[in-house]
């Protein structure tokens, strides 16, 4: 974003203070003090343990052109654009400039595959159209704007990740950003805890509708009821005129896929909207799904098959989504160590069952958090989907792991289980038993940080 001083005051309700020059050129937003940029805006956000105004000073010197202050904090070391609360006033600017923009809006809510589908989606609309997209994971009430200010004026469509904790937030999104075109990617359990029951948290999701255009096309998983359910709740709000499409693997939806091969480094399949095989550069049959809405939002926006096929050969993928890694002694890892919720351990698990040609098939799987009072239960049922055709072997980590371990007995012998609390002791075993052709799975939730044992695995020879 480049605008005069004034002009962003204008745009988040705010008043300039202390600057010499009202027509100073402000160039991008800034959060992060560690981080400033010649001419930026610096944004102090507050947390519970710090205070951004706090750093005020040090980003203007650092080369910051002014910075957001709100009024209570006093007087501004430097120029400064004033305003009540920081935090605001920057989603306020970022409403604003989507507004003077004029980029149409793809939001991406769901419980698991949004930045997947956020990456497919971006490579399929880029072959046809100026498009930006949220980067990495920047989906929540201050990443999400970050991601407007951060857009090149001449964008046409801007490809948002929607996330959240619990309910309201993603109302809060839709409503700052207005999606034309909104894809719910499943209903699963994270953030369970917080928000009790499955229903609740498809209530949670479907908020997405809330701030959608008039006559929006609304993109949502076929195979979930607790969506229709949502949907036809009077209840819900949502736009005039709503338009629905839904996709799933099953022939019953309006998006759906034939012919599915899972390939070494990807997974080909022919939409039924489209004529020829197209090429994923993903395993798994839950890629498939996400790229099936993504197809249909593409669709939506008139870009061609050819064009389709070129751009999923392009796709920049984010890291640690079932990523394929080959280690140093030929060992192939699928690093899946982002994060995980039983649907998406369950997901990581069937790409081990159409794994083909390796000796042995390693899941290293790790606590699912956040799941609430029936977190015992949703390990050992994760135990009890493995099964001889998946897994050879089977290492947990942590405590909700061994869990995982017990279920698991149901259908592996004992003496292919091993257990550990202690991370270091869990890689060693697991390299002496290595072999070159093993495939390794490692999956777990964010705060488990396995993507150590990944990269331990990585350089072992
Ligand atoms: P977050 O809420 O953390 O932002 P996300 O919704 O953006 O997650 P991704 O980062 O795309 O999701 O994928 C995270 C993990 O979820 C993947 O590693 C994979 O295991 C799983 N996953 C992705 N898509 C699906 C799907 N359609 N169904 C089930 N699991 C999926
Ligand atoms: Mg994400």
């Amino acid at each position: 974003m480049k605008r005069k001083l004034a002009d962003i005051a204008a745009m988040c309700g705010g008043q300039v203070a202390n600057a010499d020059d009202n027509n100073l050129i402000i160039h991008g937003v800034i959060t992060d003090s560690r981080h400033i940029q010649q001419g930026c805006l610096f944004v102090p956000l507050s947390g519970e343990r710090f205070d951004g105004h706090a750093f005020v000073a040090d980003s203007l010197a650092s080369g910051a052109g002014a910075a957001l202050w709100e009024r209570a904090k006093g007087n501004p070391p430097g120029p400064a654009v004033l305003v009540d609360n920081a935090l605001e006033a920057m989603q306020l600017l970022a409403k604003s400039y989507l507004a003077a923009v004029g980029a149409k809006v793809v939001g991406i809510t769901g419980s698991n595959g949004k930045t997947t589908t956020k990456d497919l989606l971006f490579a399929l609309l880029a072959t046809t159209y100026k498009v930006h997209k949220t980067s990495g994971n920047y989906n929540n009430h201050i990443g999400m704007p970050l991601t407007i200010l951060d857009m090149p004026e001449d964008t046409e469509i801007a490809v948002l990740e929607m996330g959240m904790s619990g309910r309201y937030e993603i109302e809060f999104l839709s409503k700052l950003a207005e999606p034309e075109a909104a894809i719910v990617t499943n209903i699963g359990e994270s953030h369970l805890e917080q928000l009790g029951s499955r229903l609740e948290i498809a209530r949670a999701k479907l908020e997405i509708l809330s701030g959608m255009k008039t006559g929006g096309l609304f993109i949502y998983i076929g195979d979930e009821p607790l969506i229709t359910e949502v949907l036809a709740d009077p209840n819900t709000p949502k736009p005039e005129q709503l338009h629905t499409l839904t996709f799933g693997v099953n022939g019953n939806h309006d998006i759906y896929p034939s012919g599915i091969m899972f390939l070494e480094h990807g997974t080909m399949f022919t939409p039924n909207v489209g004529e020829t095989p197209l090429e994923l550069p993903l395993l798994g049959e839950h890629n498939v799904v996400n790229c099936l809405a993504a197809l249909a939002v593409a669709r939506h926006y008139g870009v061609t098959e050819a064009n389709m096929k070129e751009g999923l050969k392009h796709a920049e993928l984010t890291g640690m989504r079932i990523e394929i890694i080959e280690g140093a002694n030929g060992v192939t890892i699928l690093n899946d160590a982002y994060n995980a919720s039983p649907t998406s351990v369950r997901a990581a698990v069937n790409v081990l069952n159409k794994m083909k040609g390796y000796r042995n098939k390693i899941a290293v799987l790790g606590d699912m958090l956040e799941l609430g009072e029936d977190e015992v239960q949703f390990h050992q049922e994760v135990g009890e989907y493995l099964t001889t055709e998946n897994t050879d072997l089977l290492f947990t980590y942590g405590r909700l792991g061994k869990e995982i371990a017990v279920g698991a007995k149901k259908h592996l012998a004992p003496d292919n289980i091993y257990a550990y609390d202690d991370k270091s002791e869990l890689i060693h075993k697991l390299i002496s038993v290595l072999h070159p052709k093993d495939v390794v799975l490692v999956k777990a939730s964010r705060g488990m940080k396995l993507e150590e044992v990944v990269e331990a695995v990585k350089h072992s020879k």
